[in-house]
This record gives structure tokens, sequence and C-alpha cells, in this order.
């Protein structure tokens, strides 16, 4: 493991050395059965051990309530943008079956590229209208970025939606609502003191398991895909409550959309997430990260090493910006905990940056295809020395450009 770099990219990301060795072992004997964990059936007594550990260890970090299930899944956090728009208006069918596709609205929180796509789908799905109940472009500085979370009274929501869609941390914009009370870039949860019941959805693909969730209990879903904060790509990770999970042939046979029968969550429900063979590696390395977790001390010490180190990259990033060398792309209050994006002022200066990290065995720091600029993601595996290397590194680029 010597010639590892310090890996900052946006995810596929770092896992922990300890979890990638005891993974290794795992590899080639699965708990003393002789046979790889790749190579194990699912439905072998111990495997299912190992996945219904998984989910108490989800279960008991996050506090999830009896009122919810925790669902595995495949297809990415993109595959939850299809699934969340079937399943939700298959629920709203049965519940009001008179309604009519214009009738049906679903109420889409657009504060970045991600939350963007999501609602791309569920237009591109049809079946119900989409309300984008506010898009931060609107309220950026240059009126075209995504580089802020609006004010609470900017968000318009639909008298009875279908269900309310928002994205926790835009991964690409280095957008976050904040989870401080009484901050004005907070999600305005008031909404659920609405008399019926709110089916509020959010996307924590890159925000799952950093600290703790607000009011989780009072959400319908929460998804996440495992490969930022929990472990390598092709496990999905769902949160439901109960009454979420529906019977979609019902529906259909009143008219919704047939849902494929692999993205229907009772099917996952129902099978105890083994109706098909899951992805059975990144379980298990999704399962060793957990039990680290836990002995770290769970949510409580991820959201205090996370607040420090997220505190440390915004302090030196303002030390570059009085000094003019760096420009931070995401106003106050909305700037994620996970991803911190900024730009290299001058030309060339951001290949200098990137290449000046490199040689300092720093990697994965430049900027979305989409957005440009420097990227540094800070997910759970990146420890506080890390980041201190990378605050050294991006102030002693200070004193030479400034
Ligand atoms: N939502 C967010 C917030 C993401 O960061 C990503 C991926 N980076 C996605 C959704 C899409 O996930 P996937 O690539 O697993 O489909």
């Amino acid at each position: 493991a010597a010639e590892r770099v310090i890996n900052f990219g946006a995810g596929p990301s770092a896992l922990p050395i300890s979890v990638l060795e005891e993974a290794t072992q795992g590899l080639l004997n699965f708990q003393g059965t002789g046979m790889g964990i790749a190579e194990i059936s699912h439905r072998s007594k111990e495997f299912q051990a190992f996945l219904s550990n998984l989910e108490s260890n989800i279960r008991t970090q996050l506090d999830v309530p009896p009122t919810h299930r925790i669902l595995f899944t495949q297809g990415g956090g993109s595959g939850q943008f299809s699934a969340v728009v079937l399943n939700m208006l298959a629920r709203y069918r049965l519940l009001h079956p008179e309604r009519t596709a214009e009738e049906t609205v679903m109420d889409y929180v657009v504060t970045g590229s991600w939350s963007k796509k999501a609602a791309e789908e569920a237009r591109r799905l049809g079946g119900g209208r989409v309300n984008v109940v506010v898009d931060s472009r609107a309220h950026s500085k240059d009126g075209k970025a995504f580089d802020n979370i609006p004010p609470h009274d900017a968000f318009r929501f639909s008298e009875d939606p279908a269900f309310i869609y928002y994205c926790e941390n835009e991964t690409v914009d280095g957008v976050e609502f904040s989870h401080e009370a009484g901050s004005p870039a907070s999600f305005p949860f008031d909404i659920l003191k609405r008399d019926t019941l709110v089916p509020l959805v959010a996307d924590y693909s890159s925000s799952f398991m950093c600290r703790p969730i607000p009011r989780l209990a009072d959400h319908a879903i929460i998804y996440a895909g495992a490969q930022k904060n929990i472990g390598p790509a092709g496990l999905t990770i769902l949160i439901v409550r109960q009454d979420c999970i529906v019977d979609v042939d019902a529906a259909a046979k009143l008219g919704a959309a047939p849902v494929p029968i692999t993205m229907s969550y009772k099917t996952l429900a129902d099978a105890g997430s083994l109706y098909h063979t899951p992805s059975v590696l990144p379980i298990y390395i999704a399962g060793l990260v957990l039990d680290r977790m836990q002995k770290h001390g769970g949510m409580k010490h991820y959201e205090e090493t996370n607040r420090r180190k997220a505190l440390k990259v915004y302090d030196v990033l303002k030390e570059g910006e009085v000094a003019g060398v760096f420009r931070s792309k995401v106003q106050e209050g909305a700037r994620s905990w996970m991803n911190v994006v900024f730009e290299v002022v001058g030309a060339d200066a951001e290949k200098e940056f990137l290449d000046g990290a490199e040689k300092r065995g720093m990697k994965g720091l430049k900027g979305h295809r989409s957005v440009g600029g420097i990227r540094v993601s800070l997910y759970n595996a990146i420890t506080e020395q890390e980041v201190d290397k990378f605050v050294e590194y991006a102030r002693e680029f200070i004193t030479e450009r400034g």
C-alpha cells in the first residue's frame, strides 16, 4: 500500500486501507467457508447473515425507525431517478385513482446537476407533470450557476404532490443543504406541517452516512449509491417508509405505468433484497466499511471529523480568495462538506495547481467535466492528516502566487 496516493476523487473514491486489506482476505476465503466472497452463493447462510448485519448496522448508526425498511439494489443513483417516479406514481394512483396525469404533480427541488437530471427523467417517464419547486440558478450570482440554496420563501410546492424530491448534496456543484438549525440554507422542512402526509424523497448519494440525516423519519424515501462514503459502485441503498412499498401491479390495473419487476420496491422488500442475485462483492465491502465506522463511534464521530475537515479546506480557500489566487464557486451557507469546489485564478493556473498536487501524491482533484475547476472530495475515508497535507500544499501555492 506504500505506493498509494491520496485520492480526493468524487466517486468512486477512496476506501479505508484496513478494509481493502480485509477484503483481500475475504476474496480468497469468506469467513472460513473456503470460498471467496465473489464465489459464494447469495443464499448461503453466511452471506445472508452478513447482509442482515449490514442492514442492522445502517439502522443503528442512522437511527432508522421501524416504520422504514432498508433495501439493497443495483442501478445506482440514476436507477433511482426512474424507480422513485414509477413507485411513487403507482402509490399515488392507488390513493387517487380518479386523477389524470395532468392532475398528478411531482415536485422537484432543483439545486444542481443531479436534481436537474432526476427531474428530466421524471419528465421523460411521464405519468404526471413535473413542477420545478425552485431552480437555484435563478438565485445565483451570475444567473447561470448552481451556486446556492435559495431562501425558503422561493420554494413553490404544489398542493398535493405525488412526492417532493430533493438532492441533499450536489456532488458536481458542491452545493449542500445546511443542517444547522435556523440556517437559511436548510431544507424547508416546514412543508411537513401540512395536514396531508407529504412524501419527501431525498437523494443522499454523496452524503450518505457522513453525518446524521435530519428528519429521517419524516422522509418517504432516502437513497444513495454506495460509491462515495460506503463502498464500491454497484450497490444502491434505499430507506423506504412502509406506505411507499405498494402493490405496483394493482396500481397498473388502475392505469399507472407498469413497473419493471426488479425496480419495484415491493419486489425488493418481499424478497429481503434477494429477488435476484445482489451485488455480493460491493455489499461485502460496504459491510466491512460500516463495521469499521461503528467501531470508530458511528455518526457522531464522522459528523465531528467531517465538519473539521471541511472547515480546514474552506479556511484555506478563504485565504486564497483574499490573496486573489482562488475563487470559491459556492455561496456561503450552501457549501458542501463532501465536495469543495473552487477555481484557481489565472491562465493555466489550474493545471499548475493540479500538477503540483500530483507531484505531492494527491489525485482526483479535477472538477467535474461539465463545470471545470477544482473539486476536493472529503468523504469518510479521507483522514484529517490527508486533509492537512492538502491544506499545506494549498497554502504553499497561495504564498507562491499571491
Ligand atoms: N446523485 C448524486 C448526488 C450523485 O453524486 C450521483 C453520481 N455521482 C448520482 C446521483 C448518479 O449515481 P450513479 O452514477 O450511481 O447512477
